[in-house]
């Protein structure tokens, strides 16, 4: 072999080690103002009798961007905002793949379920009492909301830089299942370690490092609806007030929240800005505490899937029944009475095309996120099933209703049954199977990253 050859080789391994770093994980982070500028409807509440009357603190979206080694990169977001409704989440995944190449399974849209954000195109409009010139608004909102989402994306995907991927996790308690225990007793049963039901404490955190050691971005979940305030302020509520907290606390960070199954948890007591912040902070505490710990170090290897896979309905209550809805005074369930009555009934109504999403990032982290308001036992049951490092997020990418377990559709009561009505679908109830459902789609999506 001539000598030339063997120097050439020689150089090449050599070079290798600073090559494996260049390939390692990249990400970029960005974020933008979502505040509404006008006196809009605020989302989630339909006892609301006016619009917003200014703000606590700014509402945001914030983008985290990661490439793998191989180049394969997605784009997870955090929102201050009730959930993405399906033309949002269409329009932001028609764009993203038109601009970017970003296909469905490398979106990820979150939302942290403030009730103190505006209402969105296409969601739970029956409950609220809208008139034309907000219905107006909402479209105006909704159409900027998708052009920011996408300049957003855009951006963090130029911010693109080495970093290393770690994940760790916390763990924190003002979540109370509130299917189990009466609000007003909460602090007492607390007192008494008496609080009743499942509940998901965890804080699984995903942390992106730069190359000098410095934080870049934290993503960071937990599982209780972020409904501290009712009042008529624009506010990210304790999940806002949580990102704001470790931003400050750490000058170069995005700090990115994501709703694990919270559907049927509450922050207890509440009402209370004091402790919309105590609760913020204590998430943020919550966050720091894990940080101290050591963290997994994540492999550059990323693998995504998605699927919509079809949610059936239970059938309509007799007509009847449904006239003699429509005709009492207006509220959700007469507008609800209303809207569906005029639906045409010739076929049964078509299944709804519900988001299934896996991430596998390294040899480790699943992250699993499924659409809607989703209750603690499906993340208990996946977690159980996949994982101690497993992560199951909600309120992901479409927010059309609740997602009752098979426990909780059988129970009934607001998660079960009746929030249907006040999401608009025609339906009293998902199908009996829609656990089912969602778990043979769970099961296909990670088998789908496991590859
Ligand atoms: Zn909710």
């Amino acid at each position: 072999m001539p000598h030339r050859l063997l120097f050439a080789i020689a150089i090449l391994v050599s070079a290798a080690p600073l090559r494996a770093q260049d390939a390692g994980w990249k990400a970029g982070t960005a974020k933008a103002v979502i505040t509404p500028s006008e006196p809009m409807w605020m989302a989630g509440y339909g006892s609301r009798t006016k619009p917003a009357e200014g703000k606590l603190h700014d509402l945001y979206i914030r983008v985290l961007a990661i490439q793998d080694a191989n180049g394969h990169r997605a784009i997870t977001m955090a929102s201050d905002t009730l959930g993405m409704s399906q033309p949002i989440y269409e329009a932001v995944v028609a764009a993203s793949d038109k601009q970017f190449g970003l296909k469905r399974a490398d979106i990820m849209l979150n939302a942290s379920h403030t009730h103190c954000g505006p209402v969105l195109k296409q969601a739970l409009y029956d409950i609220y009492p809208l008139d034309d010139k907000q219905r107006q608004l909402v479209d105006a909102y909704s159409a900027k909301l998708v052009d920011t989402i996408v300049a957003t994306i855009g951006e963090a995907l130029a911010d693109l830089e080495p970093v290393t991927l770690s994940h760790g996790q916390g763990q924190t308690d003002f979540a109370v299942n509130r299917r189990t225990n009466r609000e007003p007793d909460v602090p007492k049963l607390r007192e008494d370690n008496q609080l009743l039901g499942p509940v998901d404490h965890s804080v699984p955190l995903l942390v992106a490092k730069r190359a000098d050691g410095s934080l870049k971005a934290i993503v960071f979940a937990y599982a209780c609806h972020n409904t501290v305030m009712d009042f008529y302020q624009w506010s990210g509520d304790y999940a806002g007030m949580a990102q704001l907290a470790l931003e400050a606390r750490h000058p170069h960070a995005t700090a990115l929240f994501a709703m694990g199954c919270g559907a049927d948890q509450n922050p207890l007591p509440r009402r209370d800005v004091a402790l919309l912040k105590k609760y913020g902070l204590q998430l943020a505490d919550a966050v720091d505490e894990a940080l101290k710990q050591p963290f997994k170090p994540l492999k550059s290897r990323l693998t995504t899937a998605v699927e919509l896979t079809p949610l059936k309905l239970d059938p309509l209550p007799p007509r009847e029944q449904l006239e003699k809805l429509a005709a009492a005074p207006e509220n959700y369930s007469q507008r609800w009475a209303s809207r569906v009555l005029k639906l045409p009934t010739d076929k049964p109504f078509a299944d709804y095309p519900y988001p299934v999403q896996a991430w596998k990032l390294g040899d480790s982290l699943l992250w699993i996120t499924l659409g809607g308001e989703v209750v603690v036992d499906y993340s208990l049951q996946f977690k159980g099933e996949y994982g101690y490092d497993t992560w199951v997020t909600a309120y992901a990418n479409d927010v059309m209703a609740y997602i009752p377990s098979a426990r909780v559709r059988i129970e009934g009561g607001y998660e079960g049954q009746s929030s249907m009505m006040v999401y608009g679908l025609p339906a009293e109830r998902w199908a009996a199977d829609v656990e089912d459902r969602v778990a043979a789609s769970v099961g296909r999506v990670v088998k789908k990253v496991a590859e």
